[in-house]
């Protein structure tokens, strides 16, 4: 047999019909970058038990703000983009500490894509005027009261965050009033064993337009030699979280196929699951080229082929036993119709 058509052979035997039929669709509209993410601030003022910050060996030093050169060279090349719909403002920390934030959201706003920023809230105060240009708005927060938020969200205040979203609500309803822009204000709650659900939709609604559950999982880690990964619970995590151990089948993943995601040093990662940014592959300068590189297009091929590859360990191959946690929390069977017409609750598992 020919090399061709045994690893003809290999690929058929490997996989299925409909992974082949990707693969080939692929080769035939060839990868665009479609969604840009720039880390504008990768460090953070809180220090969540949660956080794979807060995992062994996390060893991303630096002051983690981009620079006005590494964005002002960023921006002129997401203008050349034609394919590029959605720019995220946020990946790795807590992009309003930067105090250039509201320079660089105001320039992204001139785009007109999509954008999405995710804020802990603590400074944004400081940047009402240029919070209200951008179109997704999240606020991450995951306890409903006093103690379960300063647990869970520790350094920041519980007292503080209610006093900055409402007021950031008046101003909505203000701007909302006069049929000028605001954002659509979400929470993702990345629920785990202890969450109060009703008490959370309880205390956070009256400021957001949307409550998105999901059970929180684990993160990425990584090998010394960084061809491989596995799933990293923090010892928060390994109590109250709910275990992500059944195989899922991946065929694709956004990340290597449309996102570039680009660090606040200005290194381009692999995605968002890279916190200690152990895979470079190029940097700002050049953002198709990293697009571009090998390893990501012989990812896509691997994981089309579920063939091993590094991504074998990201969460994306795992699931929780969505059972179980029905069966845990009986009242996500009617969450949803606890929505209004202020607020939308979705629960997705
Ligand atoms: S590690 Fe997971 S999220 Fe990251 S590129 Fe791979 S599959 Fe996608």
């Amino acid at each position: 047999m020919n090399k061709f058509k045994k690893r003809l052979y290999e690929y058929l035997s490997k996989t299925d019909f409909l992974g082949f039929g990707y693969y080939f669709f692929n080769k035939l509209n060839p990868r665009k970058i479609t969604k840009a993410i720039i880390d504008i601030g990768s460090t953070c003022n809180a220090k969540c038990p949660y956080c794979p910050r807060q995992q062994e060996g996390f060893t991303f030093k630096d002051n983690g703000l981009m620079t006005e050169e590494i964005f002002e060279t960023i921006y002129s090349q997401l203008k050349e983009m034609p394919d590029l719909k959605n720019i995220s403002l946020y990946a790795f920390g807590e992009p309003l500490l930067n105090k250039n934030a509201g320079e660089y959201i105001k320039k992204i706003a001139q785009l007109n894509k999509k954008t999405l920023l995710s804020t802990n809230t603590t400074n944004m105060d400081k940047f009402t005027d240029e919070l209200m240009l951008i179109d997704r708005l999240q606020f991450s927060i995951e306890g409903w009261d006093k103690e379960s938020y300063e647990r869970t969200r520790k350094n920041l205040k519980f007292e503080e965050t209610i006093e900055k979203l409402k007021n950031f609500d008046e101003e909505v309803k203000k701007r909302r009033a006069e049929n000028l822009k605001t954002p659509f204000r979400t929470i993702h709650c990345l629920f785990t064993k202890s969450t109060d659900l009703h008490k959370f939709i309880e205390t956070w609604s009256p400021y957001v337009d949307e409550i998105r559950f999901t059970t929180m999982g684990p993160y990425i880690s990584w090998s010394d030699d960084k061809k491989s990964t596995k799933l990293y619970y923090t010892k928060e995590m390994e109590q109250d979280c709910f275990k992500f151990d059944i195989p899922v089948e991946v065929k694709t993943c956004s990340y290597v196929n449309n996102t570039i995601t680009v660090n606040s040093n200005g290194k381009v990662v692999l995605c968002c699951g890279d916190f200690s940014q152990h895979l470079a592959l190029g940097d700002y300068r050049d953002l198709n080229k990293a697009f571009n590189c090998k390893l990501l297009k012989n990812l896509v091929k691997q994981i089309y082929f579920g063939e091993k590859n590094i991504c074998n360990g990201c969460r994306n191959y795992f699931a929780c036993d969505k059972d179980k946690v029905y069966k845990y929390f009986p009242e996500l069977n009617n969450l949803e119709s606890l929505s209004t017409d202020k607020c939308k609750i979705i629960v997705t598992l």
